[in-house]
């Protein structure tokens, strides 16, 4: 069976590290809206200039063009296996839309980290990145780990922007919870541990999901 994964969490959750690595793991690709928003950003192309604009705000780019970016994204071939998509759905909206994409696929497993709030601003505006790499950094480095280049805050980290992003997630992403939890393939896991154990949790639900998915009438 496939292995069609959703990545949830709020910003600071080491979400995107997690889905990296256990796409790795998996031998599938990792889909993630902020690399591929990014790509676009970089790429000086107008629809990355509108989205530029919007990240800089600390708000979220329409649904319309994440739909759009994501349906010609699943349609490749090396995403039949399976993905991880992280980023994304980030509304209700973008779920609803997701379904009508996946329909006659296997079903879509979908996994929540989750972390207290004091405990991600502690790690939100503490975050750097590399400015030659991009490589993301804590907050003890000194030099990019990857390349020695130098490390410098986050632009979008301030802590006004901190604020407003987990503001906005956890606006979004309440009844996008909620759209999911109903389901016989939703987890959660504990964030708020070191990182190699999160993936210890995060790679043991996904067996034992993919495990009761495959036989229907084990589902719990
Ligand atoms: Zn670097």
């Amino acid at each position: 069976m496939a292995l069609n994964l959703i990545m949830l969490g709020p910003p600071g959750a080491g979400k995107g590290t997690q889905a990296e690595r256990l796409a790795r793991a998996r031998g599938i690709p990792k889909i993630s809206t902020g690399d591929m928003l990014r790509e676009a950003v970089q790429s000086g192309t107008e629809i990355g200039q509108q989205a530029r604009v919007v990240m800089n705000r600390g708000e979220l780019v329409s649904d319309a063009v994440m739909i759009g970016i994501m349906r010609e994204r699943l349609d490749r071939a090396d995403a039949r296996p399976g993905f991880v998509l992280d980023g994304f759905p980030r509304t209700v909206a973008q779920a609803a839309a997701l379904d009508g994409i996946v329909t006659g696929r296997d079903p879509l497993l979908v996994v929540d980290i989750e972390v207290p709030e004091a405990e991600l601003v502690r790690r939100l505006s503490t975050r750097l990145i590399c400015s030659d790499c991009g490589a993301n950094a804590a907050g003890e480095d000194t030099v990019c780990g990857r390349c020695k280049g130098r490390l410098v805050q986050r632009a979008d980290d301030n802590d006004d922007v901190v604020r407003e992003r987990l503001k906005v997630y956890h606006r979004e992403s309440a009844p996008l919870v909620a759209y999911y939890r109903v389901r016989p393939t939703f987890r959660s896991i504990n964030g708020a541990q070191p990182a190699d154990r999160v993936f210890d949790d995060l790679a043991a639900t996904v067996e034992a999901a993919v495990a009761s998915a495959a036989k229907p009438g084990e589902r719990r």
